[in-house]
């Protein structure tokens, strides 16, 4: 029997992007195809403490095999931050992409040391075991945004190794590398060797 699994989301580039992971060996339902419309609470201070909330609150609620993930960048020369606090760094309601990069490089003014990474944490429920998966992609931050692509913090950050910003790649090119790609395969490799 196929396994079924929800993904604590409704953005529906990252269902897209692990359905096309997953192939047809595990169906992949959303939280529109369980009935869940509320805005699940992320009130911890931590990545790998946002996604345990977002997945908790899906299992212990519909009582079905779930997994949540939350991502941050983390500046090294900023401590971490924005961290957590990724989609909000500008304040507001979060998800001002252009504010939150442009408070970063403010931030980020006239440092040297310009190295970040994005880090993914996923949290899995199955079977009524709690499982974490992490990925990470190092890089720099530039000064000046490049590119129109992706989303977020992408046209100014150059994954290592490259020579262009995430904004500037495709978005093969981009899942193949990233922290959500990694993390996500991960994910995969454990839930297709899971009986
Ligand atoms: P989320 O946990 O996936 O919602 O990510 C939180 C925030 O981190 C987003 O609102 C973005 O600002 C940033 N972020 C997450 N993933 C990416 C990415 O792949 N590229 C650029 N920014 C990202």
């Amino acid at each position: 029997m196929q396994r079924k699994i929800v993904f604590a989301t409704n953005n529906r580039h990252k269902l897209d992007e692990v359905r096309q992971i997953v192939g047809s060996d595990i169906e992949i339902m959303s939280l529109a195809d369980i009935g869940c419309a509320v805005d699940i609470p992320e009130t911890s201070a931590t990545i790998e403490g946002n996604a345990m909330q977002k997945c908790r609150y899906v299992a212990e609620h519909y009582g079905c095999d779930c997994f949540a993930d939350d991502t941050g960048l983390e500046v090294e020369v900023l401590g971490g931050a924005p961290g957590v606090m990724s989609a909000r760094y500008a304040g507001g309601a979060g998800h001002d992409s252009a504010a939150n990069m442009a408070l970063l490089l403010r931030n980020m003014q006239g440092a040297d040391n310009r190295a970040a990474q994005f880090r993914t944490v996923i949290a899995l429920s199955i079977g009524g075991e709690y499982h974490t998966f992490e990925g990470i992609v190092r890089g720099k931050i530039l000064e000046t945004p490049a590119g129109a692509g992706g989303f977020g913090y992408d046209p100014v950050f150059v994954p290592e190794g490259w020579t262009k910003t995430f904004a500037e790649a495709t978005e093969e090119e981009k899942n193949a590398e990233s922290h959500r790609g990694r993390a996500m395969r991960k994910l995969i490799e454990y839930l297709k060797n899971c009986k």
